[in-house]
């Protein structure tokens, strides 16, 4: 239809969440989900080892290396990369259900998978997750402590690599704290609301 106010949520979007290793992507999600929106978190699959406090099926889900090129080699995922050692991939069922349903759709993945969703999905919204400052990265990823320094130095690596990558990405929300992050996100997701700046 063409009735007023009908263009905001006329069609679910796919949106992508990228951004450097530190940066803050699972924190500024959680405070999303807090929210309660009306939005589809995928889970990814990936080979990596849970971190303490992460929930199978949840954070992820968690599964050996034979499973994931199980999943790889039957198509069942939408995109899929390597990542400081680990596999990880975004399972394409739940993502279609639930675009099909008339949700929008929320993937939080790295720069690759984020190359190949654009390339799958043209309508895609790629939206990076940026840190106020070099510096204030390497502070963040260095204080969390669950990972070797060889780890942090190869992530530290990436994480260049993929701030360079801002000009293929539709908007930028730089992290200045998790609630201005989680509202700018939001609007980028499921649409401006009318009557907020
Ligand atoms: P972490 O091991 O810190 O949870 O995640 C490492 C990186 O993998 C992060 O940049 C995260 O965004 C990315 N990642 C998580 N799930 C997926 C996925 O399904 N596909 C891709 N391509 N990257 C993912």
């Amino acid at each position: 239809g063409t009735g007023a106010g009908e263009g905001v949520r006329a069609r679910p979007r796919l949106t992508v969440l990228s951004g450097p290793s530190g940066v803050g992507k699972s924190s500024v999600l959680a405070e999303l989900r807090r929210r309660g929106p009306d939005i589809h978190f995928s889970v990814s699959v990936t080979t990596r080892r849970p971190r303490p406090g992460e929930v199978d099926g949840v954070h992820y889900h968690f599964v050996d290396a034979a499973e994931f090129r199980r999943m790889v080699d039957d198509g069942e995922l939408l995109e899929h990369a390597e990542f400081a050692g680990n596999c990880y991939g975004t399972p394409r069922a739940p993502v279609e259900r639930a675009l099909a349903s008339g949700k929008p759709s929320l993937l939080e993945i790295e720069l690759q998978g984020a190359r190949q969703v654009r390339a799958a999905m043209p309508g895609a919204r790629l939206v990076m997750l940026a840190p106020p400052s070099w510096d204030d990265l390497v502070g963040r990823l260095t204080g969390r402590g669950t990972e070797d320094p060889a780890v942090v130095a190869r992530r530290l690596e990436i994480a260049r690599e993929e701030l360079a990558a801002e000009p293929e990405f539709d908007d930028v929300v730089v992290n200045h704290d998790v609630g201005s992050a989680a509202t700018s996100l939001l609007n980028l997701v499921v649409g401006p609301v009318p009557g907020t700046p």
